[in-house]
């Protein structure tokens, strides 16, 4: 009987390894949640909307964007391959605040050069793509697909990255003060994408 429950068991898990085995990363999850909200909301506005690519790179060296050392670059987003790349160098794969913060950011961006977004200054397109990340990351927290707790730590994030005191020069003030990118990253939070100007 002890053997037969051994056979059935393992008959029970030969079935469930495929599904395993098929389980989607984090990223993949993140990628699936957003780009079907952002499909929903350009949708609603009578705007067509193409999916952009995202790539997770390891080694540093790796270039992205023909110019950007992972080394060097946590993420970013490159118009003309359509791609947002994110450099595990700096963010394991599997952490779910960081991935969500940085990917829902440069998604921003790739929303901007899909349409005019009414932002001109390199400050307005990073704050704005700082609104668009805490709007998808309220909806995210509202349906239940993340902790509410992700939704204070993205924040943190947001604000300790970009132009702290520590940054490379040729980065200075791109993407605003801790305070400019905390505003905007609750203003998007609290009031959705009407309140990041799209
Ligand atoms: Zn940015």
């Amino acid at each position: 009987m002890a053997r037969r429950f051994v056979l059935a068991l393992a008959v029970v898990l030969a079935l469930l390894a495929p599904s395993v085995a098929r389980a989607q990363s984090t990223s993949d999850l993140i990628y699936a949640e957003l780009d079907a909200w952002w499909a929903a909301a350009f949708a609603e506005r009578g705007l067509s909307y193409n999916s952009p690519q995202l790539d997770l790179v390891d080694a540093p060296g790796t270039e992205f964007c023909g110019f950007l050392d992972a080394f060097y670059t946590p993420a970013a987003y490159c118009p003309a391959s359509n791609r947002v790349t994110v450099s595990t160098g700096f963010v394991s794969p599997d952490a779910l605040t960081a991935l969500l913060t940085l990917i829902s950011h440069e998604w921003g961006h790739h929303i901007q050069n899909q349409t005019d977004t009414g932002v001109s200054s390199a400050i307005e397109y990073e704050l704005q793509a700082d609104c668009f990340a805490g709007a998808f990351i309220a909806y995210a927290t509202e349906a239940d697909l993340v902790s509410p707790i992700i939704g204070t730590l993205a924040l943190q994030l947001s604000q300790a990255a970009g132009d702290v005191w520590w940054a490379a020069p040729f980065d200075e003030a791109i993407h605003g003060t801790q305070s400019d990118r905390a505003i905007a990253f609750l203003a998007g939070q609290s009031g959705g994408l009407e309140s990041c100007g799209f």
